[in-house]
């Protein structure tokens, strides 16, 4: 899950890195009285999930409140590489001297965190790498031992970065470690025409499988914005949205992952992924069915089961149960096989639902599932 700026700069300043006196503003005239409250000019900054919003235009300087409350009006619903600004940040000017570039990334390959840094910040590092790949120093950081301040030291000196730096760089990582973050980055860092170092700007992606831990960022940062995703959060389930027309549910990311490539070989697109997990109980059972049938863009829904510990009778029980609670509004494509399959498939032929059918090979269901949305 990606921070917005005005989030990561919080979790900075709790960590001891000094930023810019800021504050978020959702509406023109909010952002006047923050500017006004900041001392009149201001930086207005586009809070969205993605970078170059400088040279996107959602990065300007307002020298008054008045010119405030205009830049704002201009930033303000404008569309940043497909991300709608939904918030302002205005933050004080500072007065650069020079910027820097210094980031902590988990590199999988490796088994270790990389930090990159480098005294040419401000532009993006990709080009600073591409053209100058000696301005760009790269220190494996072992996870174990992380940023110590003589690891610190070394990083700043092979990337020329002043010695004032170091201590940003102990805390930077304190902020990876405590708040389970897979990357921090400062873009630019700079020092001040009076000598302070100061994070101008901030990305934090936390890992996902610490969001139990980081509830205060809520459901809505988690999704993205989309709105199944966050309705799919909100009940827990491990749901991500698609394009296509054909609704998947299955019990075990593997055979979610072959489901969307079997109903993609029948011709169909899935509409979503969602592993309901081992446990597919009625309710996770109801809470899927409810997240995909308010996808308009559904035509039908391919249940996919493999009965394991949980028995395909469980199951079938779960699916009929969930079918008490939310009305089957597309057609729903079930295939039981594994542990208990006929005792599963025999519950759900007495309940004989006109919208649901079976299959008993998981292609013949994708077929089947594939034929139905594209007859709807
Ligand atoms: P990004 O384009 O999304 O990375 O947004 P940044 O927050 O990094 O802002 C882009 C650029 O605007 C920075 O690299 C700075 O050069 C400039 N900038 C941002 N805030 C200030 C400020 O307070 N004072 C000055 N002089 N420049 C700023
Ligand atoms: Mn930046």
């Amino acid at each position: 899950m990606d921070l917005f700026e005005y989030q990561a700069r919080e979790l900075f300043e709790e960590h001891g890195i000094v930023t810019p006196r800021a504050e978020v503003a959702e509406s023109a005239k909010e952002a006047r009285e923050i500017a006004r409250g900041l001392g009149g000019r201001v930086v207005v900054k586009a809070q969205v999930k993605t970078g170059g919003r400088g040279k996107a235009g959602g990065v300007k300087l307002a020298a008054d409140p008045a010119a405030a409350e205009i830049t704002a009006r201009q930033i303000l619903g404008m569309d940043i590489k497909g991300h709608t600004v939904g918030k302002v940040m205005l933050a004080q000017p500072v007065d650069i001297d020079s910027e820097f570039y210094v980031s902590y990334v988990l590199d999988r390959a490796a088994g270790a965190f990389l930090a990159i840094a480098s005294a040419e910040g401000g532009m993006e590092i990709e080009e600073v790498a591409a053209s100058r790949p000696e301005a760009v120093a790269r220190i494996h950081i072992d996870p174990a031992e992380g940023v110590t301040s003589a690891r610190a030291s070394e990083i700043a000196e092979a990337a020329g970065l002043p010695q004032q730096s170091v201590d940003v760089l102990v805390r930077l990582w304190q902020v990876l470690v405590g708040e389970d973050a897979l990357l921090v980055e400062v873009n630019p860092l700079v020092r001040t025409a009076q000598g302070q170092i100061l994070a101008l700007d901030g990305k934090v992606t936390l890992d996902d499988n610490a969001r139990f831990r980081q509830e205060r960022w809520g459901a809505e940062s988690a999704a993205h914005g989309d709105p199944l995703e966050a309705a799919a959060a909100a009940k827990g389930l491990n749901y991500v949205k698609l394009d296509g027309e054909v609704g998947i549910i299955g019990n075990g990311a593997g055979l979610v992952m072959s489901t969307l490539d079997v109903v993609a070989g029948c011709g169909a697109r899935p509409a979503n992924f969602l592993d309901i997990g081992g446990g597919a109980s009625a309710q996770t059972m109801a809470d899927g069915l409810s997240v995909i049938l308010s996808d308009p863009a559904v035509k039908s829904v391919f249940v996919n089961v493999f009965g394991g510990i949980t028995a395909c009778d469980a199951v079938a029980e779960g699916i009929v149960r969930a079918l008490d609670t939310v009305r089957l509004t597309k057609p729903l494509v079930v295939r039981l096989d594994g542990n208990n399959a006929a005792r599963g498939r025999a519950i759900l032929d007495e309940h004989r639902h006109p919208l649901v059918h079976q299959a008993t090979t998981m292609d013949g269901a994708a077929r089947r599932a594939a034929q139905l949305a594209t007859a709807a």
